[in-house]
């Protein structure tokens, strides 16, 4: 399986040339996606596009790198600001440590021949990235500068051997409840936060909206969606953390069929207006980039109201207490919620391909570990 990263670089203490070529370099290429896009629109993007474009002042590769840039954005009527696609076979970062800086980017340019060196910052935990295979990436302009988005490549192998089962229940108080089959562990509930956020965000909006300032709103707007991801990513990391050094398999429960069933306006409205899906895709992917696989079992009807212990059907006294009226178990409702997840998973389990468990645990036992 092939995963791709990519890693976010500054481009810093460009000079007053290479500062304006880089600029030279980037307006055109803006102008060069209107063209694209005025084509699209007009359906004649079709047999030979390159020779279109092309003039003197663009490579090849350049008007290829704008025409994916466009391609999948036909929907909208106008084309904002496009990064700057980099094909992978024409740019280059490489190691050289001078004053300015440890890693410089190689940029062709057709101002300069040859192109232009820019000194960029490689996160130092990201620099042994650069020996796998680089891909198309990106350059974008933002306020505090200009930023190079390096993506890269690797092949893993996923593991299919896993000593334990780690069930993630997602839910709305929290957003992740962990559960794990191993050494009695207790459940840990991750991103109590995030719904906090949103609602004070929800809030400041409400109360910005009837003064109508909108770019205050678009402010608020990027900091809370900076904000959650934060959380989301340090949820994601725990959860992968705790799977590497417990050899576990990811159990994750599938919110799909929850969202309709469950009534309530509001309720509703706060499902799905977490940031479910992005969760899930974070973890998801961090996982697979330590070549270890994520099972998703569907939740529906199956977890939230079915006791952990004795399978019976039980009760919800109030939001956050599961009950269960033929064994008398009694607990918080996300993690018995996680518990099934983990039972669910184990049932699932011999009906993938190869995935095993090296001491399988029956789910006696996994009712009694979790
Ligand atoms: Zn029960």
């Amino acid at each position: 399986m092939q995963v791709a990263k990519t890693v976010k670089c500054k481009i810093h203490s460009l000079t007053n040339i290479k500062e304006q070529i880089l600029s030279h370099e980037y307006n055109n290429y803006q102008k060069l996606c209107q063209e694209v896009s005025a084509c699209v629109d007009n359906n004649y993007l079709s047999d030979r596009p390159y020779s279109l474009f092309k003039t003197a002042n663009r490579y090849s590769a350049t008007v290829w790198g704008a025409i994916q840039s466009i391609k999948n954005k036909r929907q909208f009527d106008r084309i904002g600001e496009q990064p700057l696609y980099l094909r992978n076979d024409v740019f280059a970062v490489v190691e050289n440590q001078t004053k300015i800086s440890k890693h410089w980017l190689k940029l062709p340019t057709k101002r300069k021949h040859g192109g232009i060196w820019l000194p960029v910052i490689v996160p130092r935990k990201y620099e042994e990235l650069l020996n796998l295979k680089i891909c198309d990436s990106k350059i974008t302009k933002k306020k505090k500068g200009w930023f190079l988005l390096l993506t890269v490549k690797k092949e893993v192998v996923i593991m299919k051997s896993y000593s334990n089962i780690l069930a993630i229940d997602l839910g709305e108080k929290v957003m992740a409840t962990v559960c794990g089959s191993f050494n009695n562990q207790r459940p840990q509930f991750l991103g109590r936060k995030v719904r906090g956020i949103r609602r004070h965000y929800a809030w400041l909006r409400k109360r910005l909206g009837k003064k109508k300032i909108p770019k205050v709103i678009k402010r608020l707007e990027h900091t809370e969606k900076h904000k959650v991801n934060d959380q989301l990513y340090k949820i994601a990391r725990q959860i992968n953390n705790l799977a590497e050094e417990t050899n576990s398999l990811i159990v994750l429960g599938d919110l799909k069929g929850i969202r309709k069933s469950t009534k309530g306006k509001r309720f509703n409205r706060i499902v799905s207006n977490m940031p479910y899906l992005k969760l899930t895709q974070m973890i998801t992917y961090m996982a697979n980039w330590d070549g270890r696989q994520i099972i998703k079992v569907s939740e529906k009807g199956r977890t939230s109201h079915t006791c952990s212990k004795c399978g019976s059907k039980g009760t919800r006294p109030y939001q956050g207490m599961f009950k269960c009226p033929s064994c008398g178990y009694q607990v918080n409702a996300d993690f018995n919620g996680a518990k099934r997840i983990a039972q669910i998973g184990l049932e699932t389990i011999p009906s993938l391909d190869g995935v095993s468990l090296i001491a399988p645990l029956t789910l006696q036992e996994a009712s009694h570990a979790c």
